[in-house]
């Protein structure tokens, strides 16, 4: 490859007042990486449709938050928001589709989907994306099974929630709290092993959560370096099993936002690092 694919649009943005600067932060990433001469192209994404949301939200849930008639899960009912989510996930189904025609790689430059349920959104998440996501792509027969790989900080409940609700053999969800320094090494070590527990799976979603880093005001437990060697060993590892793979921003919350932008640039440096032809670049 000689550059990745970063499905980016402006539409994707909201301005709601909240302590996450998730609804904000992809405009951010994205004009970092390219005021550091990343090899990426920004590519437009499709918005989802309300019936493609649907496969992973009761229906009558969608159309209340689109119409900004029941709480998003900010907690609030804002045009805003309601006009970023088709886009939002829309982002993450555009580079799964990306990835899966291309055989290897694409970005999201998104977050706010794992806390979203069935029927309710809570923690900053109103539809889940990744599910939205799977769940389309299932019903248009490219994938059998598919992987998701939760490296945010906070259990992916709402994706849980989902699986079970609809009752999913197909989607193999992993999601971890770990709120120990000590608990570092032990992630790290296991983490090869279980990239390699997705092989069977037609694509991996990794969410290379920000908020993992020790000095997150929600929690964290890795150091800088840990963190890339996290994304080094999802990136290294989904390549050697030969899996296409997408990943997204989710949490993060250090201050200034200046240090959650250099973590999800980092990962960006992984990924580039080991899909990125190097005469290339
Ligand atoms: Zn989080």
């Amino acid at each position: 490859m000689e550059f990745i694919g970063v499905y980016f649009s402006p539409k994707q943005i909201s301005n709601p007042v909240t302590f996450s600067p998730s609804p904000r932060k992809p405009a951010l990433v994205v004009a970092d990486w390219i005021e550091k001469n990343l090899p990426i192209r920004i590519i437009d994404p499709v918005p989802v449709t309300r019936e493609q949301i649907a496969h992973a939200h009761d229906r009558s849930y969608v159309d209340g938050v689109l119409d900004c008639d029941l709480r998003n899960g900010f907690g609030g009912r804002q045009r805003d928001i309601a006009e970023s989510l088709p886009w939002t996930s829309g982002s993450v189904l555009s580079a799964a589709s990306c990835a899966l025609d291309n055989g290897l790689v694409a970005c999201s430059p998104t977050s706010g989907f794992h806390h979203a349920s069935y029927k309710s959104g809570f923690g900053y998440c109103t539809f889940n994306g990744l599910m939205v996501t799977a769940l389309v792509l299932k019903a248009e027969r490219k994938v059998r099974r598919v992987g998701i790989l939760d490296c945010d900080q906070h259990y992916g409940d709402g994706t849980a929630k989902i699986i079970a609700r609809l009752a999913i053999d197909w989607i193999c969800h992993v999601s971890e709290e770990y709120c120990d320094t000590s608990d570092a090494k032990r992630f790290v070590d296991k983490l090869p092993a279980v990239v390699r527990g997705f092989s069977d799976c037609d694509l991996l979603i990794y969410q290379a959560g920000a908020d993992q880093h020790i000095d997150d005001p929600l929690g964290g437990f890795l150091t800088t370096e840990e963190l890339a060697e996290r994304d080094r060993i999802v990136f290294s590892v989904a390549k050697e099993i030969g899996i296409p793979v997408i990943w997204n921003l989710t949490g993060g919350y250090l201050t200034p936002l200046e240090r959650v932008l250099e973590i999800h640039r980092n990962t960006m440096v992984a990924f580039i690092a080991e899909y990125v032809a190097r005469e290339s670049q």
